[in-house]
């Protein structure tokens, strides 16, 4: 949670201005809030490492895309990283543009080319032969050239957690390394692609840089084998990754990252070439926080547990990854705290949202489940036909509401029963 967005005013976690208690209030639980502060520093980190570096820096869209957040960054100049032709229809709706835009994913379908293509986006991230053959034929049928870069899979350890390590070999993502150049020489002789680039991204909540340090010299020593073979790359996209706090890591400042990869490049001599970054979880991650109320406080021989407004169907991480979010209370309780397992009210087992947590706590206080703001709101589900949360952005003194919180009857409006 980001220390200077987040804190507490007498007892009170407030974000910027705003008692977090009010807004719990005002807008109900469970809900999330995000910190439209802590979004800006976390951006300008990049930007300013970035300054005059010939680098940019493009959002990933997928790990909050909220078009209020996706709104804050295009202001600042974001180009955005978008893996579906939904995620582009997001980015334009909150003012960014399809010319900065890189499109990434493994499975796009050629109705999502066209619309990247007729948009205009900046580069296609292309996975494997037949997605260049798919894009291909999109291209031709438009009469365009579709610019592309390789996602090349470097086969490095990112040591993150295994559903979140992409560039390994075992991983569904990329082109192999070893069949990269005569991939980059395939999409050369299609004359409906422009080859542009190359990129990777290993992984997500990565706290070390060596891992990407491996990772830019293979893809380094390709770009020299490529543009022997005639092709020029212009730019070089090191993909996201860089890890939060969630509990202890010590990921390096954003600012660190950057500059020592963008030295490390200019040291191997391709200082020339612009550098892409796709940051997603770095820039959100912690500038949003979901505030839940307790329900009950369930006692038990082994385990305490306490019921929560907010179940896995808002945040899934938990039950996905087993990830940790420290929880901490909107309203601090002078009173003995006592060990829970924080859950939520779905029907699973798996529906927990914090483990052996010290606490304080009687029903209807709230709670803050913090470093909610990536790979959060986006993930949630109507499982157990829960309305989705609502979202709320705060600026300063001020908090708006950027997304409502969801009506059951939405949620099969569009269903029917059969006629007999
Ligand atoms: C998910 C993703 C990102 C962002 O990853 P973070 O870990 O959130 O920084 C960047 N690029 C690609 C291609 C992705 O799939």
């Amino acid at each position: 949670m980001s220390d200077s967005a987040f804190h507490y005013v007498d007892g009170v976690l407030h974000a910027e201005g705003v008692s977090a208690a009010s807004l719990a209030e005002q807008f109900g639980t469970p809900l999330y809030v995000y910190s439209r502060d802590a979004l800006t520093q976390a951006y300008r980190a990049y930007a300013d490492a970035c300054a005059g570096r010939n680098a940019t820096v493009h959002v990933a869209v997928k790990a909050n895309s909220n078009l209020a957040v996706l709104n804050v960054f295009a202001r600042m100049g974001a180009g955005f990283d978008i893996v579906s032709s939904g995620e582009l229809a997001r980015v334009i709706a909150a003012g960014g543009r399809a010319e900065h835009t890189v499109f990434s994913g493994v499975g796009k379908s050629a109705a999502e080319m066209r619309e990247g293509l007729e948009a205009g986006v900046k580069c296609f991230n292309v996975e494997s032969i037949p997605e260049l053959h798919a894009l291909n034929e999109v291209a031709k049928s438009l009469g365009k050239k579709a610019p592309v870069s390789l996602r090349v899979n470097p086969d490095v350890d990112a040591k993150t957690h295994p559903y979140i390590s992409t560039g390994l070999k075992s991983n569904k993502f990329g082109v192999a390394f070893s069949d990269a150049r005569a991939t980059y020489a395939q999409a050369q002789a299609m004359d409906h692609l422009d080859v542009v680039g190359i990129d990777c991204h290993i992984g997500s909540q990565i706290t070390e840089i060596s891992p990407y340090l491996d990772a830019l010299d293979k893809l380094l020593e390709l770009v020299g084998q490529i543009e022997a073979d005639g092709m020029r790359i212009r730019h070089i996209d090191v993909g996201g990754g860089l890890g939060i706090t969630y509990d202890d890591e010590t990921p390096p400042a954003i600012g660190d990252f950057v500059t020592t990869l963008l030295d490390h490049i200019g040291k191997r001599g391709h200082g020339a070439r612009e550098v892409y970054f796709e940051p997603g979880r770095s820039l959100v991650g912690n500038a949003g926080v979901l505030l839940t109320r307790v329900e009950y406080l369930k006692p038990g021989e082994e385990k305490n547990f306490a019921i929560v407004d907010a179940a896995m169907n808002d945040l899934a991480r938990p039950a996905m990854y087993e990830a940790f979010h420290r929880i901490v209370p909107v309203v601090k309780r002078d009173a003995a705290a006592q060990t829970y397992d924080v859950v939520g009210p779905v029907c699973e087992s798996g529906d927990w949202l914090g483990r052996d947590r010290e606490l304080a706590l009687v029903p209807g206080d709230l709670l803050a489940i913090c470093s909610a703001g990536a790979y959060g709101f986006v993930m949630s589900s109507n499982y157990n036909t829960r309305p989705r949360a609502a979202e709320i952005m705060v600026d300063g003194e001020r908090a708006r509401l950027v997304r409502e919180r969801e009506e059951v009857e939405q949620l099969f409006a569009g269903e029917s029963i059969l006629p007999d």
